[in-house]
């Protein structure tokens, strides 16, 4: 991307390099390059986010009005790529990309002023709780209950795959408040404190061995009616909102800093006695993906900028990143594998959880194999690819 930086702008990029320097001290950037995981861990969030919160650089898209930085597109860009070359810890979305627009656009000014407040300074550690054991892809089929008692609803049901619950102390949940001609009517948006009684968080363990998502278990738990985000039966005009942020992630400058670590692992590899940078047919898939990089930071500027206007993405724009952004995402970590050759095999877990320091292959290799694993769900949650090329079909095919 060719900037053309106004003084302005980069009088703020050196502002940003500076504060990185001093802030982001080495034991947190390693443990960022190490983490094989969608995010942080959340010790590590919690620490980074309270340093973010006070510098008041928590929640960049978001308008100064709510507390948010208000930047642009060349600063949010500019803002991601120096977090990803300095390995910055990877933040939750939940609250401030997620939750975070749909009170502003839904919430009534109580909510606002109690909410929004709690997200930015990282009080409130948020958690989605959409997806039930018989609700993914087909998310209106959800049966998670919620029955108007005096002035709280009583909510009882599963949800799984809740990324973070462990850490989180706030939740938002779809609930069925009333079953209608169409399963996606009767459907509410609710706030819920993680404390409540009868709320009940398991874990489920990935093929990395990572502790990311979990079960949670809603046993008569009582939220209060306050807490409803909307009108009472239209939370799916709320949900799907929602989703339109979360399938506008930022790929670009992550996957940009991926390639050049690749290219710098591939320089330092050997293959048939030579680099295995040098290697014709690695060359070749090599430009290939830094190809497919580029067409992803394409769409996402499209993203942006839209965002940055203070308009929802769309859902054809955020459909196509989300599908491009994960899938190319996905071949950086087979390219990656395919590059560490023999150090794909051993066991890496005890280095990457800073358990020892000794490791069997060199510091760059002790990610790969459960980055290359982790990756495998990205064209799953948040919507799988093949939902995303379905609703591609409908929106921008006209099918
Ligand atoms: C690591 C991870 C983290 C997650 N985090 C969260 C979270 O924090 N909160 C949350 O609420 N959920 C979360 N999810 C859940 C995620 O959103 C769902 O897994 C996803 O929506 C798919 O639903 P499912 O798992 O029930 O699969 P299913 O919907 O049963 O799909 C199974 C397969 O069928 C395909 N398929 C389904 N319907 C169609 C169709 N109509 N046309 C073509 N193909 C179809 C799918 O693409 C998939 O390949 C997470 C999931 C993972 C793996």
């Amino acid at each position: 991307m060719d900037l053309h930086l106004s003084p302005e702008d980069q009088a703020f990029r050196d502002e940003v390099k500076a504060f990185l320097d001093e802030k982001l001290t080495p034991d947190m950037r390693e443990e960022a390059a190490r983490s094989a995981g969608v995010w942080a861990e959340g010790p590590l969030v919690k620490r980074w986010w309270t340093i973010l919160a006070e510098k008041g650089w928590i929640a960049p898209a978001w308008p100064v009005a709510y507390g948010g930085c208000g930047w642009g597109l060349v600063r949010r860009y500019l803002w991601d790529t120096a977090l990803a070359e300095n390995n910055a810890p990877v933040l939750p979305v939940m609250g401030v990309n997620m939750c975070g627009p749909v009170v502003m656009h839904f919430g009534t000014q109580a909510q606002k002023d109690f909410f929004l407040p709690r997200m930015l300074s990282g009080e409130h550690y948020w958690c989605q709780g959409y997806s039930e054991p018989g609700a993914g892809s087909d998310l209106a089929a959800l049966q998670t209950k919620a029955v108007r008692d005096g002035d709280d609803y009583i909510v009882n049901g599963v949800k799984i795959w809740t990324t973070h619950a462990h850490f989180a102390n706030w939740i938002f949940v779809l609930v069925r408040t009333a079953s209608m001609d169409k399963p996606q009517k009767g459907i509410s948006f609710l706030l819920c404190d993680m404390s409540t009684p009868g709320i009940t968080v398991r874990p489920i363990i990935s093929n990395s061995g990572d502790h990311e998502v979990n079960y949670v278990f809603f046993d008569n738990v009582r939220v209060p009616a306050t807490n409803l985000i909307g009108q009472e039966n239209d939370g799916w005009t709320v949900a799907k909102y929602l989703l339109e942020f979360e399938r506008g992630g930022a790929y670009a400058a992550r996957l940009q800093v991926q390639l050049k670590r690749l290219k710098a692992l591939a320089a330092q590899e050997a293959a048939n006695g030579a680099r295995l940078i040098d290697d014709e047919d690695f060359r070749a898939k090599f430009a290939a993906l830094a190809i497919e990089v580029e067409g992803v930071a394409a769409s996402e500027r499209q993203v942006v900028s839209q965002m940055s206007a203070g308009k929802a993405p769309g859902a054809s724009v955020s459909s196509v990143l989300k599908t491009r952004g994960s899938e190319t995402g996905q071949k950086v970590t087979e390219l990656a594998l395919e590059a560490m050759a023999a150090y794909a095999a051993p066991d890496f877990t005890a280095a990457r959880l800073g358990q020892t320091n000794w490791a069997p292959g060199p510091d760059y290799a002790v990610p790969v194999m459960a980055r290359y694993l982790n990756m495998r769900a990205a064209t799953i949650y948040g919507g799988s690819s093949e939902v995303q090329r379905n609703i591609l079909a409908k929106t921008a095919l006209g099918l």
